[in-house]
């Protein structure tokens, strides 16, 4: 069994001179990359110089542009027979980045996600089935590796053929899943079609939902059908991958492992550093890595660092839930919404099914938004005026909740594209 008791409730000050230590090892390595030993020689850094950790202040950041320039060997900083792995970003907002790992990289990135699990009340008697995609997606792996080793039977079923996801959750008797929350919403609706229902014919008790933007409600709602507790994962491939950030039982928040990442939230504009409690860019420092450490990453992701402790006895800070990147704000008639926030009034009504799809359109030299909602099947048998009824209600509620009327449209179960990775929840018609 895996857990470190040690780095996750030793004292602030123990954990900041572990940081220091391991940050000041992190720089000496990072300057034997061809991209870090010239961006510290225009800069002026000095690894020997670090004596804080609030030194790191003064140290550049380095950008997605950064990794793409440098494709692919500009931030290695070991010899290539040292490295046994790549890890590709999914590309989901342009040109891939690559990740390489030695083998202690590739231990200590097993160790950070055994420990997210381990936090969850995972167990060497669990069976974990992870459905997500194995291969350069850092997804699958990643969480095959951490389930192993915690020592649970980790059953790599990967992404699709959902029948035969459930026929292997009812022939081996799968407690704990792992999926990504669009295709979760796939597997409900998939059941529903089936007629299994999870709570009476299958042993599930806990589901990490990760990878992509999501609502609270969506946890919500996997909780209640799936009858598991239900955790958010956060990473990216850019800092490993999965065990980057993970809720624990408190579900406030995701405890970010500070031994192995420094944490910065940044005004995105300013570039200053913003205190907790502030929203802004999340910014990270990889504090262990070995084969290509990377230094204050912008990850483009949206958060803040929940202020306070946990009650659960960590000492690791926890980001609240990711908004969405920078990137994903929608300007509507000059009002800014995230994908997450439609979703999220959405979700909350129940008659509404399990997808949706945002389309922005141009209509008399306005940008409009129309949204089409996949419903209940069971709604589709009321009348026309029962219909009209609830798409004004849902017109309504998501208006109080964005400030601005979408167009909204009923559409029946199944009817929605759906993609093979990480949902496309806006289809971009201004162009
Ligand atoms: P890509 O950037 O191509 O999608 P990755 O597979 O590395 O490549 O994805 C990492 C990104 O996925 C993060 O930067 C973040 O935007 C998103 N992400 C990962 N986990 C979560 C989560 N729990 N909640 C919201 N967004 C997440
Ligand atoms: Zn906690």
């Amino acid at each position: 069994m895996y857990w470190n008791q040690d780095l996750e409730t030793m004292s602030p000050e123990a954990l900041s001179a572990l940081q220091l230590g391991r940050l000041r090892r992190t720089l000496f390595q990072a300057v034997e990359s061809p991209h870090y030993s010239k961006v510290f020689a225009e800069n002026g850094v000095k690894p020997d110089r670090i004596e804080t950790i609030a030194d790191v202040h003064r140290l550049p950041y380095t950008t997605k542009e950064d990794l793409r320039d440098q494709f692919p060997y500009g931030l290695l900083c070991v010899d290539q027979k040292e490295i046994i792995r790549l890890h590709s970003s999914s590309g989901t907002s342009g040109q891939a980045t690559v990740v390489f790992h030695s083998r202690s990289d590739i231990e200590n990135w097993a160790d950070l996600v055994s420990r997210c699990m381990y936090m969850t009340g995972v167990r060497q008697d669990d069976v974990f089935q992870n459905l997500t995609g194995y291969g350069l997606f850092t997804g699958g792996l990643g969480f095959h590796y951490g389930g192993e080793r915690l020592g649970t039977l980790t059953i790599p079923s990967g992404t699709g053929n959902t029948k035969r996801q459930i026929l292997l959750m009812q022939q081996f008797g799968t407690t704990v899943i792992h999926l990504i929350p669009s295709y979760a919403m796939r597997l409900m609706q998939v059941m529903e079609d089936m007629g299994v229902n999870p709570r009476r014919d299958l042993k599930l008790r806990i589901a990490f939902l990760g990878a992509e933007p999501h609502s609270e409600e969506i946890r919500q709602r996997v909780e209640r059908y799936f009858g598991v507790e239900a955790f958010n994962s956060y990473g990216l491939s850019e800092m490993n991958g999965p065990g980057v950030a993970f809720e624990c039982p408190e579900k406030e928040g995701m405890h970010i492992w500070e031994d192995a990442f420094l944490v910065e939230i940044i005004d995105p504009d300013t570039l200053e550093p913003l205190p907790p409690g502030e929203e802004g860019e999340l910014v990270l420092t990889t504090l262990s890595r070995e084969a290509m450490p990377i230094i204050r990453y912008r990850t483009n992701d949206l958060t803040r660092i929940l202020p306070g402790k946990c009650r659960c006895g960590r000492v690791h800070s926890r980001l609240d839930r990711i908004i969405g990147r920078t990137d994903d704000m929608l300007i509507i008639k000059g009002v800014n919404i995230f994908p997450v926030q439609v979703e999220q009034a959405l979700m909350e009504i129940p008659e509404v099914g399990q997808n949706y799809l945002i389309i922005l359109e141009r209509v008399d030299e306005m940008d409009t938004m129309r949204l089409q909602v996949e419903m209940r099947a069971d709604i589709f048998q009321e009348d026309m005026r029962h219909l009209k009824k609830l798409q004004n209600k849902i017109t309504r509620e998501l208006r109080n909740e964005l400030l601005v009327t979408p167009k909204v449209e009923l559409v029946q179960p199944n009817t929605l594209p759906r993609s093979q990775g990480k949902a496309v929840r806006v289809e971009d018609r201004r162009k």
